[in-house]
């Protein structure tokens, strides 16, 4: 092909193919492709390209470059607290009745009784009193943001006792000896991978340590001769030498958890007291918006709201609406509010009742119940299995993967098995999903 062959941007944006499209989309995308054209003809690259195949890669790099749009998918799964498809998910009752608030001026920063200005974290640091026992509570742009603060404000250019078996990586570049250096505190490693005593510990305190840490094994565990000092231990030793101590727990739950998880994991508001400050994500088991929610004791919290870091990682009206009222629906035991507590609660009965009615919508046989194993995810329990129930489709799983992808709907391979598992869909999405079955296994 030669130069001439190229058509001109306008002649392409104002195409009838293209009259849906967004314009300066096109335009960016089409631009792009011209000119990787002209490139490759004055490379003297062997061209061949009609008029048409040009319009068709234009049209196929739009779809793609939309593909990456935020967008709303169906978590098959049955990772209830998926990272990578949003963690917990927000009540639509919730979403409505905050809707007033974000959408319209609110009292952020105003205090509507006295006419001046407020204090944007006072209720909220309230109702977490409230709700979990303590003495006070600050809300951050997520739990990464609240171990910052808490590093920085207490322990920079000091030293932080921490395990050897607790410097977790919990993905997404969160290191706690990286994180720990970008604070200014110094990272003092005690114990070992599989020991830590609380002697360890007291060994280690000298006259520029600043703070005892403790940091929840989130996303691994660590099994057979093994020993760590409790968070009892720890906080009686910081007491004892004038030194706070802080339990970074990563996720956190209250309410009813199923019994298989809640066993070895004390609720928040029993240990919100056992350490100066704890802090958590509110978009893990907690099943709200993405902030880092800070407990513990007045003092500390002050020293915290006192760093000029808290500007930057401070959350806005929307969050801050949302988690309101999570808050709200926890106080009154609205737990269908909270679709994370709900999704993991479900029965493996209920799972089988809409895994059923799914076969029976579908009306094919290649598609069958099963039982199987979950996770919670989100970096939260790794060793604790959650038994669920699955639909199984026959066929070729890599095959099926895609083409439900394709459709917004993401399974997992199990023995070389696609499978639907229940435990992460919403029920409001199971019609949705009947139709997306229908549609994938009728061009199979
Ligand atoms: C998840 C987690 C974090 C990071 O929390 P984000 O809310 O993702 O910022 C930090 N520490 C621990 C132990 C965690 O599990």
């Amino acid at each position: 092909m030669h130069f001439r062959d190229i058509p001109q941007i306008d002649k392409i944006i104002n195409d009838d193919k293209f009259k849906d499209y967004v314009k300066p989309l096109l335009t960016y995308i089409a631009k792009n492709e011209i000119a990787s054209i002209r490139q490759k003809l004055q490379d003297k690259k062997d061209l061949n390209l009609s008029q048409d195949d040009i319009f068709e890669i234009i049209s196929k790099k739009y779809d793609k470059f939309n593909r990456q749009k935020l967008q709303k998918v169906i978590n098959a799964t049955g990772v209830v607290v998926h990272t990578n498809l949003g963690r917990s998910l927000i009540s639509e009752e919730i979403f409505d009745s905050v809707k007033n608030t974000i959408c319209h001026a609110s009292n952020l920063e105003y205090d509507l009784q006295n006419g001046r200005r407020g204090e944007r974290y006072t209720f909220i640091s309230n109702l977490a009193s409230i709700l979990f026992g303590c003495e006070d509570a600050l809300v951050v742009n997520n739990n990464a943001s609240a171990v910052f603060l808490v590093l920085n404000t207490l322990a920079k250019n000091k030293e932080v006792i921490v395990s050897r078996g607790e410097l977790v990586e919990i993905g997404g570049s969160f290191r706690v000896p990286e994180v720990m250096s970008s604070s200014g505190a110094i990272l003092k490693e005690i114990g070992t991978t599989n020991r830590t005593k609380i002697q360890d510990y007291e060994n280690a305190i000298n006259e520029n340590t600043g703070l005892l840490l403790k940091v929840h094994r989130s996303n691994f565990d660590i099994v057979g001769f093994t020993k760590s000092a409790s968070l009892q231990e720890i906080s009686a030793l910081g007491k004892d030498r004038n030194l706070p101590s802080y339990y970074d727990l990563g996720s956190g739950y209250l309410g009813e958890l199923p019994y298989c998880l809640s066993k070895d994991e004390p609720s928040l508001d029993k240990i919100a007291n056992s350490v100066d400050l704890l802090s958590f994500s509110g978009d893990k088991l907690f099943g709200s918006v993405q902030c880092g929610i800070i407990l513990g004791k007045k003092k500390y919290i002050n020293q915290l709201k006192k760093n000029q870091l808290l500007r930057m990682l401070r959350v806005d009206k929307i969050t801050l609406s949302i988690l309101n009222l999570t808050m709200f629906a926890y106080l009154n035991h609205s737990y269908n509010q909270i679709p994370t507590l709900n999704l993991l609660n479900r029965s493996e009965g209920e799972l089988v009742e809409i895994g059923e009615f799914i076969i029976d919508k579908v009306g094919l046989k290649d598609i069958s119940i099963t039982k199987t194993n979950t996770y919670v995810g989100g970096g939260t329990m790794p060793n604790k299995k959650l038994p669920s129930i699955a639909v199984a489709l026959d066929g070729d799983a890599i095959n099926l993967e895609r083409k439900f992808r394709d459709k917004n709907v993401i399974g997992r391979i199990e023995d070389d098995k696609f499978m639907l598992d229940l435990k992460s869909v919403l029920k409001s999405d199971i019609n949705e999903l009947v139709e997306i079955i229908k549609e994938v296994l009728s061009d199979e």
